[in-house]
């Protein structure tokens, strides 16, 4: 198969439409200014981000567009969504067809970086554990076919200027990569704003626009899994590519 845009480029590999604003929208932003192809997977439509919970296939199209707008706003060049994994539900799918899936993916692209979720998923969300876990297995699955990307992290939002509200796994707590999203605050604040019909998007804004006020630089953490960066860490990377 092939595809109107070039391989290599920064890939995120995530679970619901606005998952990439909060989790790596600047990284993305700035991989794309720079030249490099953007790719995002995406494995629920997020139908169950209604007021209750509950599954709604409506909600699940104004999300997609949502994320379509996200998508402009912060330079995705490609943005993929799998067919068959509810929101809320894709642990109870069958992991090796999820690990295949996205092992497809990438090997069809062949970015040279990838981010997803790590062992706790930032905010504990099953559906966000099951993708991160997934994704791992696939770059292993492709590294013993020598086409791993050459380099997978996980998201780690100890630098968020809303504080660290989240019960964080070791290794997200431990970022080896600080990067400095500054210049492309305002996109992600603007690429969180598509996703209006999601109730939390308000307080992360918030935090954003103070930041950004502020005059305070403002961070992405990542902790590179893969090839692992040995302990004790050095002083902060700078750069994903
Ligand atoms: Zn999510």
């Amino acid at each position: 198969m092939s595809y109107p845009i070039a391989p290599g480029g920064l890939a995120a590999v995530l679970a619901h439409p606005d998952d990439e604003s909060f989790g790596c929208a600047g990284a993305f932003a700035l991989a794309h200014d720079a030249g490099a192809t953007t790719r995002l997977l995406v494995v629920t439509r997020g139908e169950a981000g209604s007021a209750d919970g509950s599954a709604d296939p409506a909600v699940g199209d104004v999300r997609e567009a949502e994320l379509v707008c996200a998508a402009r706003t912060i330079g995705l060049d490609e943005v993929s969504l799998l067919d068959g994994y509810p929101d809320g539900g894709v642990a109870d799918q069958p992991f090796d067809t999820l690990v295949s899936e996205i092992a497809a993916w990438l090997a069809d692209r062949r970015p040279a970086a990838v981010i997803t979720f790590g062992p706790h998923g930032v905010t504990g969300h099953p559906d966000h554990v099951v993708v991160g876990n997934a994704t791992r297995w696939a770059v292993e699955r492709l590294a013993d076919a020598g086409l791993a990307p050459n380099a997978v992290y996980v998201v780690s939002p100890i630098f968020d200027p809303s504080g660290n509200r989240y019960d964080l796994s070791p290794e997200e707590q431990a970022a080896t990569h600080r990067i400095s999203v500054t210049e492309v605050a305002q996109r992600k604040v603007d690429a969180l704003a598509c996703h209006a019909s999601q109730a939390d998007i308000g307080e992360e804004v918030a935090a954003l626009r103070a930041a950004i006020e502020d005059g305070r630089p403002i961070y992405e953490g990542y902790h590179r899994v893969r090839p692992l960066v040995p302990a004790p860490h050095p002083a902060f990377d700078a750069a994903l590519l």
